[in-house]
């Protein structure tokens, strides 16, 4: 829709910027130079460049990774709470989370991605890995939330929450869903295999996932005792901790994606530590739900940062795990938290089949520019303390995903924000009516 997007065979150049690495931390001044989707070495814009951001007194730096969202909930802000207020993590599934999803059908589900996917770009996120559930709309409904992804310009990894909430129909609707996306080709998209979690999920259930993930090279997406009660149900079902039962059902894979690990004892926590496995860590909705704290430190090496659906201002969301640590012990350290921020883009990356979080020849062009005029001087040493205490999504001036460029000038290049605002408001109203 716009001049602005850059055309196969284009070089985008974004001129001169400071280049700020975040992993490792790193500061240099550098043209990015653009084409084909990736970074070219600075010396390949050649005479002109076809299209040039000036970026002159901006940071120019990765966009970031939400590694564990739930884009259906985007129409849930606002919403009125429930008749009567719940008294546990069980009771917030029930009369929250439970009615919204089996309210959501088609149109509603791709209103709120398109409008999820919005607040991710003006926050400089350019990829997040999506937990799905549209009870009432199954079939298809991984290529609604892919459609409205593209059509924004977010990257995502997706995938369909599988349970046994609904009965066996849904439950085999859904995993036939995850199986047929992750076999689809699409440039901005990949799957996994989702599970809701343990205490919703039979054995039967749990091995028709791990089979899909083992069939298509992937991994499961499954929230891990974030409550004591998930821990409850597995101790009483199958005599085993919910982490033991996932390696039990060889659910613990290169690929999966574990979610929150709040109650996990030494034996688990060890357990995830020593797997393949990935973790993310959601500090708001854990502090949001009274749940507890899944403190990340020592977790895992692959621990990764996530909103759990609270939109997916990363910035806000990796200052509350920063903050929430500190309080834990004195000794958490900033780098250490901007180091679990990254940590998403590897995880990325790896599904992908190309680098993305770095700003080096080869990578894929996921470029964030912010306006940030600094009252004090920014050094490799200290950005991860200045990303704690100085640093905002409010800053994200232009988006570039996969060498599109999407807002510039807190524009929207691709969409038009206002007509896709106009019918959320819409869709809201309609979705809240009917809870
Ligand atoms: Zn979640």
């Amino acid at each position: 829709m716009s001049s602005s997007t850059v055309t196969p065979g284009d070089t985008l150049v974004i001129r001169g910027g400071t280049v700020v690495e975040l992993s490792p931390p790193g500061l240099r001044r550098e043209d990015i130079v653009i084409r084909e989707g990736r970074l070219v070495e600075a010396g390949e814009a050649g005479p002109r460049a076809s299209t040039t951001i000036d970026a002159s007194g901006c940071l120019v730096m990765p966009g970031l990774v939400c590694g564990h969202g739930h884009l259906y909930s985007a129409l849930a802000t606002g919403m009125p709470g429930p008749t009567e207020g719940p008294t546990c993590f069980t009771e917030i599934l029930e009369r929250v989370w439970w009615r919204l999803d089996e309210a959501l059908d088609e149109p509603s589900l791709r209103s709120s991605v398109l409008v999820g996917a919005l607040g991710a770009i003006r926050c400089g996120t350019t990829s997040i890995i999506d937990h799905h559930a549209s009870p009432s709309f199954i079939d298809g409904s991984l290529d609604v939330i892919a459609e409205a992804l593209e059509e924004v310009g977010l990257r995502g990894v997706l995938c369909y929450e599988v349970t046994d909430r609904g009965g066996l129909p849904r439950r085999d609707a859904g995993l036939r869903e995850n199986e047929r996306f992750i076999g689809r080709d699409l440039p901005f998209a990949r799957g996994l295999v989702g599970g809701h979690a343990s205490f919703t999920m039979s054995e039967e259930t749990l091995e028709a996932c791990v089979d899909i993930a083992k069939r298509q090279g992937s991994g499961l997406h499954v929230h891990l005792a974030e409550d004591a009660a998930d821990q409850r149900d597995s101790e009483k079902k199958y005599g085993l901790r919910v982490a033991k039962r996932l390696a039990r059902s060889d659910a613990l894979r290169p690929r999966t994606l574990l979610v929150h690990g709040v109650h996990l004892d030494a034996e688990e926590r060890d357990l995830v530590a020593s797997s393949p496995s990935w973790i993310a860590h959601n500090p708001r909705s854990n502090m949001n739900n009274s749940v507890g704290y899944a403190n990340p430190t020592g977790l895992s090496e692959r621990l990764i940062i996530g909103t759990d659906g609270i939109g997916a201002d990363m910035f806000a969301e990796s200052q509350h795990a920063f903050f929430r640590a500190r309080e834990q012990a004195l000794s958490a350290d900033a780098g250490q938290v901007l180091g679990w921020l990254m940590k998403g883009a590897e995880l990325v990356s790896e599904l992908f089949g190309q680098t993305i979080g770095q700003l080096q020849p080869g990578a894929a062009a996921d470029v964030v520019v912010l306006d940030a005029q600094l009252p004090t001087p920014l050094t490799a040493g200290n950005l991860p303390w200045y990303w704690m205490f100085g640093l905002s999504s409010r800053m994200v001036r232009d988006v570039v995903m996969g060498g599109r460029v999407i807002l510039r000038d807190r524009q929207f290049q691709t969409v038009d924000e206002r007509a896709i605002l106009a019918e959320s408001q819409e869709q809201a109203r309609a979705l809240w009516s009917r809870l």
